[in-house]
């Protein structure tokens, strides 16, 4: 059955015994058999009377990601008929015993995976586990507890904004004087900006265009003599003590 749409995906695990070294390097080899392994079991499935491989993507050890049913195709693990329609289904080749915990190559196969359908499948937003809304102890402990921190790709830079000084310092230079619009690094002076608007120093109208230009020079100004600078310390050139000051206050740090 052809879907367009579903609201996300559910995130699987085998719920059977895997052997512990499977995630060996040397072992990936074997990982194309296990997928076809399951596929097998599915069809032989009486009860179920599955017409292929239950899910939409299994994500092996070593992060390959292999098709299942695939794209825009009803998926049938999710435990009925309703919860099949809202989500997709990625399982992960890690098991209730042997091998329990996913390895960093497989979270990011699955956020592969999910990528993919989201961008070619139809797919929203919701990453949940088989558990959520269905009585199964699917995906397992580690799985779950990953997906309801939402999910995060190994090694990807913690939420937070960073703002180089350096950028701003440049733009604060160089935007005042150029043509209206003109903006060096928007993305540094953006949450610069909407940390002035907050502070009551800046006209909204000029809060986000990511150009440091003079108002934002004149309000950073402002803040400098709020922080207690005068004269040439107070020129509306950031300076380290009061950028700090400033991001501690509306949630940005400061780099070089
Ligand atoms: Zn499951
Ligand atoms: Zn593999």
């Amino acid at each position: 059955m052809n879907i367009a749409s579903t609201r996300g995906a559910k995130v699987h695990y085998e719920g059977a015994p895997v052997p512990s070294d499977l995630a060996k390097p040397e072992n990936h080899p074997k990982c194309a058999g296990r997928v076809r392994d399951i596929q097998a079991a599915h069809l032989a499935n009486l009860k179920e009377n599955y017409s292929d491989i239950a899910y939409s993507f299994v994500v092996c050890p070593h992060g390959s990601v292999f098709e299942g049913r695939g794209l825009h195709k009803l998926q049938a693990a999710n435990g009925n008929h309703q919860l099949n329609l809202n989500h997709y289904s990625v399982c992960a080749m890690v098991g209730d015993s042997g091998l329990t915990r996913p390895t960093d190559a497989q979270l990011g196969g699955i956020r592969d995976a999910i990528d993919l359908l989201r961008a070619k499948g139809g797919a929203g937003a919701e990453i949940k586990g088989h558990r959520d809304g269905f009585a199964t102890q699917c995906p397992g402990d580690p799985l779950e507890t990953w997906v309801n921190n939402g999910a995060p790709r190994p090694g990807a830079t913690p939420a937070g904004i960073s703002v180089s000084l350096s950028h701003v310092v440049a733009a604060a230079h160089t935007d005042p004087g150029a043509a209206q619009g003109h903006t060096s690094f928007p993305a540094d002076v953006r949450p610069v900006e909407a940390a002035l608007v907050a502070e009551g120093l800046l006209d909204p109208t000029f809060g986000s265009d990511g150009s440091f230009g003079a108002h934002t020079v004149d309000a950073y100004a402002a803040f400098q003599r709020r922080e207690g600078f005068t004269g040439a310390n107070a020129d509306g050139i950031p300076g380290e003590s009061t950028l700090t000051a400033l991001g501690s206050r509306h949630g940005f740090t400061v780099a070089a």
